[in-house]
């Protein structure tokens, strides 16, 4: 199952993430993501884990079960400064996101890239990309964090208004975030989740990823358990009834697992 982008290329709407993946399990969580069906790889340089995540695909196609062409790869810049390709095109980390998105779309020019994207921007960051007067390529994705705790419907309104596609990171609740608090809520243990899990003979964990595709959006929940990673991606044979839809809905408590309060007081700071 894959949405098609504005760049008219098509991303399966399961991913892998990779955050927090350790160096030593995630080549072999990558390929048995890609044995068991996976097309949709999420990482990012600020990882510290692309290296090995990339020995991973080149296994699975040095084997035969993939074609490079098949898989739809994610990397991200920060603001760290990052060489994006032989030719050292560099973003300085002073560089405001508007002139980073020139940089973006040079990448697309080039071929370096096939589509780009934003994440954790929210509708008047979007919208001053839309309004740039020299706008060559829209954003394809715009990946935020949403779970039933935090179900974002307003922003993803607009970013499907706007032909964006969203994906939902954290899609799990990222339980193992090294931040969370001994009274934060935890999403895979919400007995109300677990009783609509339990009559449709699924795990809480298909549940949420069966949530988010249900409603148009892309998932990318993270595990480097192969048990795991093949449960997460069985989650076409079952369908959660219109009631069940608007049950989770209402536990929406915009609660971010993700709050990022380190940049808090930067400029751009997307959460207020
Ligand atoms: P998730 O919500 O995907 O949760 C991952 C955690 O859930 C891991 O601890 C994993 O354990 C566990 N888990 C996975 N599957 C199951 C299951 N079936 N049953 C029970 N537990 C399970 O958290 P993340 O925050 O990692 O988000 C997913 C991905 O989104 C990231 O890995 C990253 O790629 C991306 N992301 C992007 C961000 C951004 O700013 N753009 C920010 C945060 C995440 P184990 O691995 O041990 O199996």
């Amino acid at each position: 199952m894959s949405l098609r982008l504005n760049s008219e290329v098509c991303i399966p709407m399961i991913g892998l993430g990779t955050w927090q993946s350790p160096k030593g399990q995630v080549a072999e969580a990558v390929k048995e993501a890609i044995s068991t069906g996976y097309r949709h790889i999420d990482g990012a340089y600020i990882y510290q884990n692309e290296k090995e995540v990339g020995e991973g695909i080149h296994q699975k196609i040095k084997e035969g079960v993939v074609k490079r062409e098949d898989l739809f790869i994610v990397s991200k810049a920060g603001d760290e400064n990052l060489p994006m390709d032989e030719n050292e095109l560099v973003i300085p980390s002073d560089t405001d996101f508007l002139d980073t998105w020139e940089a973006m779309e040079n990448l697309v020019d080039e071929k370096l890239v096939k589509a780009i994207g934003v994440s954790n921007f929210n509708e008047d960051q979007i919208n001053r990309i839309l309004k740039k007067p020299c706008l060559k390529y829209k954003p394809a994705v715009n990946q935020i964090e949403c779970h039933p705790y935090l179900t974002q419907e307003d922003l993803i309104s607009y970013c499907h208004s706007n032909g964006i596609v969203v994906t939902a990171y954290s899609p799990l609740g990222s339980p193992a975030r090294p931040w969370a608090k001994k009274d934060d809520p935890v999403l895979l243990q919400d007995p109300k989740l677990k009783r609509i899990a339990c009559h449709h003979g699924k795990s809480t964990a298909q549940v949420l990823i069966r949530f988010q595709i249900q409603r148009g959006l892309v998932a990318i929940p993270k595990s480097v358990t192969k048990e795991r990673i093949r449960e997460n991606f069985k989650v076409l044979d079952f369908k959660l009834s219109d009631e069940e839809m608007k049950t989770i809905f209402s536990f929406n408590r915009n609660w971010r697992c993700c709050p990022m309060e380190w940049s808090i007081k930067h400029k751009d700071y997307p959460f207020k």
